[in-house]
């Protein structure tokens, strides 16, 4: 049901058997996925969060979760992107930002010049990224001085886009975890590490029968190509271990 948040996964006997949501609706069934952050999610969301083995319970507390991005947006004239790429990183510049951390890089990407429907004719689209700590607290007046340091340095190195720049929105970790759920913000869920990623990351499959997980903080990672990985390997791990999959809305 879209717009409706699962408050509750409910199980019988060890195994999954449906999903509460926050509109008061219950979904039936054998088969459950979750694609949201696995940590809070088993542990506040599962009727009964004993039913997780210990050594699982340990694995998901050990698990560290990777760093969060302050993000800016704007709307640019075409002209502006003329001779920009889609992707640029401006690394190894004097970066004295008003923040309790000494970033080196920040990115800034210009989705429309790949995906033209990202704008309104005439127009561009530009996000100025800065990767920062999961969790790293900035208010209103924080993320204006970051957004006003990351455009002086965006202009010096790109002159066509001085006077330019719209601003439209910005995010910083506080407001990217109110909108997906992550802790922190966390960007691609776990840290991207060797330790962490592929098989080393969280299988697809749960200890509780019939529920499974797909999405950043499963194998095979984060990020968009790891994100469809993931899903695939959930539908096919299903369709292996269920005949027949029962979805009955009460
Ligand atoms: C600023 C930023 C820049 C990035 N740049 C790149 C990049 O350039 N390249 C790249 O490959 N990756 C990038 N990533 C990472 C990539 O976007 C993520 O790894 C990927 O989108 C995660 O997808 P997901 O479906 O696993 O999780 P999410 O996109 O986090 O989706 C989880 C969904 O679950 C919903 N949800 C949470 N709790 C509940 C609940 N209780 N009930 C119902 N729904 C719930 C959330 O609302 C959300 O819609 C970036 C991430 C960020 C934040």
């Amino acid at each position: 049901m879209r717009r409706a948040r699962a408050v509750k996964i409910h199980t019988a006997m060890g195994e999954v058997r449906g999903v509460e949501t926050n509109k008061g609706d219950l979904f039936k069934s054998n088969c459950v996925v979750m694609a949201s952050s696995v940590r809070p999610g088993l542990r506040l969301l599962l009727d009964r969060a004993d039913l997780l083995p210990v050594r699982f319970s340990r694995r998901l507390d050990a698990m560290e979760t990777s760093g969060s991005y302050y993000i800016s947006y704007y709307s640019i004239p075409e002209d502006a992107a003329r001779g920009l790429h889609p992707n640029i990183e401006v690394t190894g510049m004097n970066m004295s930002l008003p923040l309790a951390f000494s970033p080196d890089t920040f990115y800034m990407l210009i989705p429309s010049l790949i995906d033209p429907s990202s704008a309104p004719p005439g127009r561009h689209c530009l996000c100025l990224s800065l990767p920062c700590p999961a969790g790293y607290a900035m208010d209103r007046h924080g993320r204006n001085s970051c957004r006003i340091s990351l455009e002086q340095i965006a202009v010096e190195k790109f002159p066509a886009l001085r006077g330019k720049m719209t601003h439209l929105f910005d995010l910083g970790p506080g407001q990217l975890e109110t909108i997906s759920g992550n802790p922190g913000g966390a960007a691609y869920g776990w840290v991207q590490s060797p330790e962490q990623s592929g098989i080393r990351r969280l299988g697809i499959k749960t200890p509780i029968t019939g529920l499974y997980l797909a999405g950043q903080w499963t194998m095979p990672g984060g990020g968009i190509a790891g994100v469809i990985t993931s899903g695939r390997l959930c539908a096919q791990a299903i369709l292996k271990d269920k005949a027949f999959v029962s979805v009955e809305p009460c």
